[in-house]
């Protein structure tokens, strides 16, 4: 495919190739695709972005399906996060101090999410998922092996890796953690208990390991698979509350895009912690966690250093909490909130654009298989459909999945070549109805 394709794309895009040249003698790694799997062969360097839409520096116009990988639910340069960022540039953006639009955006993420009293700032999700691992850590008296979920991945910690991603261990119904990259700490893996979600019977385990958990892990809605159980979220909580350790959801992706309140209002299941990205920074770095007062306010100071330095967790940070990024979320936070309809007419465009995806591959023969819920997309080639992480890694044809991004980026489509996919408040139905054809395309010449 990359042969096939590398001509034309010299004469379409020769700016991104030659960007991508250029870009390789510094950084290690120029695109989100590098840093996380490896070198697209069609990198799109972005010039401009609105709406659902990127232009490249050639003039190609995409719609575009990676939004940022989760960050930009309303779109890009959507007025509001605009007006926003450019008040807040205007007044000088400040980290550090005390600042209105930090104390706005904690607001809303308490009154939004049902299993939130209190929120803590950071930067990112990666730093979220570490805060609130600590923060049970020391909740619990120092126990620290963390309990988690195959195939979820929750950021760039060493913990936050282990059996995460394009590995796995063990039985299908014992799995082994195994780490998530070269040079992470061993004893993240050692400290690991992994589960499949889904699993009701597995969560046996749990109770098994009750005296040394500090917490349990897990994306309530695995981005990966995309697919929710509730009546297994639901048994989680009991098992939780049973032996008295902490649940932590991580809806880095979800919170904010499958609701307002995220998976967790949805199901109806309350988390003691929730770590929250993406959405909540209005496309600049954010991370928050938020939850049950009585743990969150483990990384509250008391008037003593010294004995702060015995009893809280640490939870500081240069940008945390800084006044821009704030403002960017708070802004797409109100925006959501004004306009609840938002979460409806998404899961409306989900819903027509996974049905003209399967009639496109099932017209064809092709087995492709599309889950989707709340605009996330998950699609792979494959005959069986993939409950667990691991059935899809060994069943299905990554490879094809790779070409389709190249093919439809050559009809005008900025596909994540191995990611999720996502839509945005800002696609249009013109924009939909322009991927199904890209994609009827695609397959075509993909079959041809
Ligand atoms: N948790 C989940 C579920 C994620 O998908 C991600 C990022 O993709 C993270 C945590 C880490 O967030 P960040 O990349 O902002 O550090």
């Amino acid at each position: 495919v990359e042969e096939r394709f590398a001509e034309d794309f010299a004469v379409r895009a020769p700016t991104s190739l030659r960007l991508r040249e250029r870009a390789r003698s510094t950084l290690v790694a120029p695109t989100h695709m590098d840093r996380y799997f490896f070198p697209s062969a069609f990198p799109v360097f972005v010039r401009e972005a609105s709406g659902g839409r990127v232009r490249d520096f050639d003039g190609n116009e995409y719609v575009d399906l990676c939004g940022g990988y989760g960050p930009h639910l309303l779109g890009y340069a959507h007025p509001d996060v605009v007006a926003a960022v450019t008040e807040g540039v205007r007044r000088g953006q400040v980290n550090g101090v005390g600042n209105l639009p930090e104390v706005e955006l904690a607001e809303l993420l308490v009154a939004a999410l049902p299993g939130a009293e209190r929120a803590v700032l950071c930067n990112s999700g990666s730093e979220a998922v570490l805060l609130a691992i600590r923060m049970c850590r020391g909740a619990r008296g120092g126990r620290a092996k963390v309990a988690k979920f195959e195939g979820h991945y929750h950021g760039l910690s060493d913990q936050g890796l282990v059996s995460s991603w394009f590995r796995f261990a063990g039985e299908r119904d014992r799995p082994e953690p195994v780490a998530g990259s070269h040079g992470a700490d061993p004893a993240a893996v050692a400290g690991t208990l992994v589960l499949q979600y889904g699993d009701v019977p597995g969560l046996e385990r749990l109770r098994e390991h009750a005296d040394e958990l500090a917490c349990v892990l897990l994306e309530p809605m695995p981005t990966s698979v995309v697919a929710l159980d509730p009546p297994f979220l639901l048994a989680l909580r009991r098992v939780c509350d049973e032996i008295g350790v902490p649940l932590v959801f991580d809806e880095v992706v979800s919170g904010f895009r499958v609701a307002y309140g995220g998976v967790q209002s949805v199901v109806g299941v309350r988390p003691d912690l929730t770590c929250l990205g993406k959405v909540i920074g209005g496309g600049l770095p954010c991370g928050a966690v938020v939850g049950r007062a009585g743990l969150v306010d483990v990384a509250r100071s008391t008037r003593d250093p010294f004995q702060d330095y015995e009893r809280k967790v640490f939870a500081g940070g240069t940008l945390s909490g800084n006044s821009l990024s704030c403002a960017a979320g708070a802004a797409v936070l109100r925006r959501l909130r004004a306009d609840p309809g938002v979460y409806a007419r998404l899961e409306a465009g989900t819903e027509r654009l996974a049905g003209a995806l399967r009639e496109a591959a099932g017209r064809r023969g092709i087995a492709c298989r599309v889950s989707a819920r709340s605009s996330i997309f998950s699609l792979t080639f494959s005959h069986r459909p993939a409950r667990l992480y691991r059935d899809r890694l060994t069943g299905s044809d990554f490879k094809a999945t790779i070409a389709l991004a190249y093919y439809m980026r050559r009809h005008g489509v900025h596909l994540p070549e191995l990611h999720a996919f996502l839509i945005s408040a800002a696609h249009t139905a013109e924009d939909l109805e322009l991927v199904a054809d890209a994609f009827a395309k695609s397959l075509d010449e993909m079959t041809a």
